[in-house]
């Protein structure tokens, strides 16, 4: 079974340390920034043994690579990223692409290309993780109330990105890359006042954030319940959403 632990870097970004409890086998998603990911690293090793295996890459920005190659020198752990991608993310150990598998330990990704923020963008899915459900890391596709900007990509391409997301099991952790809920909300419950699930959740979360809690991991079903763009229900008005998103 996977565990995901987020960790905080930049100004609102997440970096993601995995854990395979069953082989002690560990994994970095995005290290975009040195010092506080080998903190985390470091405490998690320290109280239970192990060792970093893996960097694994969703898209080529810099708020998400950045820390990569010298994480990879500190631990041996192996980068992992898009083969499409590969001539603008830090040189790859392993390159993936649809359908790839990714081994960590005795648990296995599944590797989705999910184009729309950017052309490579591809995401990582763990069928087994906490509470019967998996562990997707999607970096900037989908997040808790949002989705990526279309940077390169088109609505429609976004749009199929977003549907392989809602069809995984409801109780799947979200584990995006950024902490952006909050005004995601506000955005959300502006083109979505009549819904009730997203008013609770908008609720929960201006919670957590006055407390400086983290949002994330979300639940799927309650992106499938509140996040409009996961709920636009064609890529016309998958569209619309995001071209308001980008001026509100
Ligand atoms: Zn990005």
């Amino acid at each position: 079974m996977i565990k995901a632990t987020l960790v905080p870097i930049l100004q609102d970004n997440y970096a993601w340390l995995l854990h395979d409890e069953e082989s002690g086998c560990r994994a970095i998603v995005d290290p975009a920034e040195v010092d506080p990911v080998v903190r985390a690293i470091d405490a998690a090793i320290g109280s239970g043994g192990g060792k970093l295996d893996l960097n694994l890459l969703t898209h080529h920005h810099s708020d998400h690579i950045a820390g990569t190659d010298a994480i990879r020198e500190r631990y041996g752990a192996r980068v992992v990223g898009a083969k499409a991608d590969a001539h603008r993310l830090p040189s790859l150990d392993r390159q993936v692409s649809e359908g790839s598998e990714v081994d960590l330990g005795a648990a296995t990704a599944r590797v989705f290309e999910t184009p729309g923020h950017t052309r490579g963008h591809v995401s990582y899915y763990f069928p087994d993780g906490p509470g019967g459900g998996g562990v997707l890391l999607c970096g900037d596709t989908l997040f808790s109330l949002g989705c990526g900007r279309l940077l390169e990509g088109t609505p429609a391409e976004m749009f199929n990105s977003l549907a392989r997301f809602a069809a995984l099991p409801g109780e799947t952790l979200v584990c995006c890359g950024h902490e952006y809920t909050e005004s995601n909300a506000r955005f959300a419950l502006h083109v979505d006042p009549g819904n009730a699930d997203l008013r609770a959740y908008a609720e929960r979360v201006k919670e957590l954030r006055a407390k400086g809690l983290p949002t994330l991991p979300s639940r799927l079903s309650d992106e499938l319940e509140c996040n409009p763009f996961l709920r636009a229900g064609d890529v016309a008005t998958l569209a619309d959403l995001r071209s308001r998103k980008d001026r509100f």
